[in-house]
């Protein structure tokens, strides 16, 4: 089976790093100026084997892909129930960070995996200052991946000096009795975490922790506990890429998550984490080459957790 995942692994990438469609998000500064030619996968096993190949040792924005670590750690804080009476369990349809999701829906974020319910998810998390907000989700970054995961300051300033737009977003919620935290307070912690730098192996790592049913399979530390990953795997499953979500269920049958930094992570519950990383996003801000690299290696492997 080893050699397998590693031939998969090769076939995937060398099928799919030269084609040229999707563009770097741009309403970040940093992000434009990534190189658009980086390409990496990685399988980390529950077993802790690392297979990869590509850019694998390249550090990126993790940028939504955040949004996973801050709701396993709502959870622990609060227990799954909480955070979903709190900030609910339903797709809005809707881009991730559009401002109309907010008015349908009553003012409810509806998702912790969009910009608005990510927000709310970082207010409610256990604090008495914004530092203690700030380094327990770092914390938790670090152990659902590793202890190299650390804040650009470069990234965080390129994403605090442009966030108007989830400014609004939060002071929207606030009005709402939405936010459990000043709301610029909270999307200041929300831009912070977006701006950690991670690699392919980092983002596979905490694929495979979820897996691993909340184990991280390298470190070995029970980092979430066995009873929410259902709960964070459905979340991911029915918002994890958006309006791209459903046809990624549909077609590639895992649950998964993006980030507009180019990264894109899928899980094979009990077995294994998948993690791409390549910069151009098609239209719902997803990594045009990811989606393809991930959806091959999983067909190869048959993984699609709707067939077994
Ligand atoms: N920091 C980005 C934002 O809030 C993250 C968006 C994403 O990755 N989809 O807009």
């Amino acid at each position: 089976m080893d050699s397998n995942i590693m031939q998969a692994i090769l076939n995937s990438v060398e099928k799919y790093k030269g084609i040229k469609e999707g563009k770097n998000a741009s309403y970040i500064p940093y992000l434009a100026e990534v190189d658009p030619n980086l390409c990496a996968l990685t399988v980390v096993t529950k077993e802790g084997e690392v297979f990869s190949a590509g850019d694998d040792e390249y550090r990126f924005a993790i940028e939504s892909i955040s949004k996973v670590c801050t709701l396993a750690l709502a959870m622990e804080d609060l227990g799954p129930e909480k955070v979903r009476q709190k900030i609910g369990d339903s797709p809005t349809g809707l881009p991730f960070n559009s401002v109309i999701a907010l008015e349908l829906h009553k003012d409810k974020p509806l998702t912790p995996l969009v910009n608005a319910g990510a927000m709310a998810t970082t207010s409610i998390i256990k604090a008495n200052s914004k530092e203690e907000r700030w380094k327990r989700i770092l914390d938790f970054q670090k152990k659902m991946m590793s202890d190299k995961v650390e804040l650009s300051d470069e990234v965080n300033k390129s994403e605090q000096t442009t966030n108007f737009h989830n400014r609004g977003i939060a002071w929207l919620l606030y009005s709402a009795q939405q936010m459990f935290s000043d709301p610029m307070e909270a999307c200041e912690v929300y831009t912070r975490q977006c701006s950690t730098l991670v690699s392919s192996k980092d983002l596979a790592t905490l694929a495979a922790t979820l897996a691993n049913k909340g184990k991280n399979p390298i470190t070995k530390e029970q980092v979430i506990k066995e009873s929410h990953i259902s709960h964070i795997l459905a979340e991911m499953t029915m918002e994890g890429l958006y309006e791209e979500s459903g046809d990624f269920a549909y077609t590639v049958g895992l649950p998964a998550k993006s980030g507009v930094g180019g990264g894109l992570l899928a899980v094979v519950p009990g077995v294994l984490g998948i993690a791409a990383f390549s910069p151009p996003l098609n239209k719902y801000g997803n990594s045009v080459k990811g989606i393809k690299m991930i959806k091959h290696l999983a067909k190869e492997l048959n993984y699609n957790i709707y067939n077994k």
